[in-house]
């Protein structure tokens, strides 16, 4: 396991996080539930391994996770890890609330305090409520009551969102954000992380794999890396490219069972900061390309052309047929289609009446190209 300094806190960090997101489930009584005892025995095989870095939050597994994490920190290993969890900021209605949170979240992990206590999912909006609360003046007291020993936010919103965020305060402890080479244009963005860096603020990477996708390509990305005079797995090549960020600290993995540890761990034996060359840059850059290569439909998302009178979720329906198009994941667009042909807003209800043609900067034909959606997801 490789580590680095933690910005300048005075410790150092493993480059593999233990993310607590996904846990192994199993059934009980008719519920998906955390399988505690391979969850446990994950977790601590991974710090055995050399993993000193631990994350939570209040929501993960509906409520389970900070409980099992509590659980397997007992028996002497909250002193070998970084400990973070997660202020819920859509639970807070009133300044005291973010103590009554802090107060429960310490009591379900039962420890005395975190060593990271950061606001969850951070966006333009819930920023300025936090803001209205006074979240300087809670992290300012939760710090010198020792709960907590470094503050930060997760974050999910554009890059004018994150630099506000990240320029509201000197006393940020960490930024965690989404970032991988297909998304590094996305959310708080390169240019967002270097920004970071230069403030002192400490970067961690949610979501390195893009929800498990970077790690089983389509078949004709893979054959560009299968082809690449430089073998790495498809895995290798996702982390070696955020690894290679001095500003980041720490890389979240949400490992689902053993293995996925296990060969995690592997691949980060190798992985150092500055550790790819030129080549593999343009390489990465080139299986970007690849992916983007596949998107059929050019929309924005800028909206624009919604609401549509039919209720049709034009740009939601775009976006997750482009996403399965360029990553392969027909069981996610199923799933998604599906969910919007039970509200009632696929792509099936439009009656032609051209609204939202007009208002496209793209000049999309988006009445054939809803039919031919629809058509092919029946046809199916
Ligand atoms: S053409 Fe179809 S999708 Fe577009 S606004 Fe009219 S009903 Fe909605
Ligand atoms: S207006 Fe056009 S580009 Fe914008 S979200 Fe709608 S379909 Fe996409």
């Amino acid at each position: 396991m490789q580590y680095v300094p933690f910005g300048k806190h005075g410790f150092d960090v493993s480059r593999l996080g233990m993310g607590c997101m996904r846990l192994p489930t199993m059934e009980k009584d008719g519920k998906r539930v955390i399988d505690r005892e391979a969850a446990i025995s994950m977790i601590r095989r991974g710090i055995d391994k050399g993993i000193n870095y631990v994350d939570t939050a209040y929501g993960y597994h509906d409520g389970e996770s900070e409980i099992v994490t509590g659980q397997a920190l007992k028996d002497g290993y909250r002193e070998k890890v970084t400990l973070t969890s997660k202020l819920p900021v859509w639970l807070v209605n009133e300044e005291k609330d973010m103590n009554r949170l802090l107060d429960e979240q310490l009591k379900k992990l039962d420890v005395p305090y975190l060593d990271f206590y950061i606001l969850h999912a951070l966006n333009k909006g819930s920023f300025e409520k936090m803001q209205a609360f006074g979240y300087k003046k809670f992290f300012k007291e939760a710090l010198s009551d020792g709960r907590i020993r470094h503050t930060g936010f997760s974050f999910h919103d554009g890059k004018q969102a994150f630099l506000d965020i990240l320029n509201d305060w000197d006393q940020w402890g960490m930024a965690q954000i989404q970032f991988n080479y297909l998304d590094d244009d996305k959310q708080a963005t390169e240019e967002g992380l270097i920004a970071a860096g230069k403030a002192g603020v400490p970067i961690v990477i949610m979501e390195p794999l893009r929800g498990g996708a970077l790690a089983n390509p389509p078949a004709d990305v893979k054959a560009l890396m299968d082809n690449h005079d430089v073998k790495k797995s498809p895995v290798e090549w996702a982390f070696s490219y955020i690894a290679d960020y001095a500003e980041v600290a720490t890389i979240l993995s949400g490992m689902s069972n053993q293995q996925q540890l296990d060969e995690n761990i592997a691949v980060f034996e190798n992985l150092t900061v500055g550790g790819l060359t030129d080549g593999d840059k343009a390489f990465i850059k080139e299986l970007k390309k690849a992916y983007l290569a596949r998107i059929p439909i050019g929309c924005t998302g800028c909206r624009y052309c919604v609401p549509c009178p039919n209720d049709v979720r034009i740009p939601d329906i775009f976006h997750a047929y482009n996403e399965n198009a360029m990553l392969g994941q027909e069981w996610k667009w199923n799933w998604n289609y599906r969910g919007m042909t039970e509200k009632g807003t696929d792509a099936s209800k439009c009656v032609g009446c051209g609204a939202c043609e007009g208002a496209c900067p793209q000049g999309l034909p988006i009445i054939d190209l809803l039919q031919r959606i629809d058509t092919e997801y029946k046809n199916k």
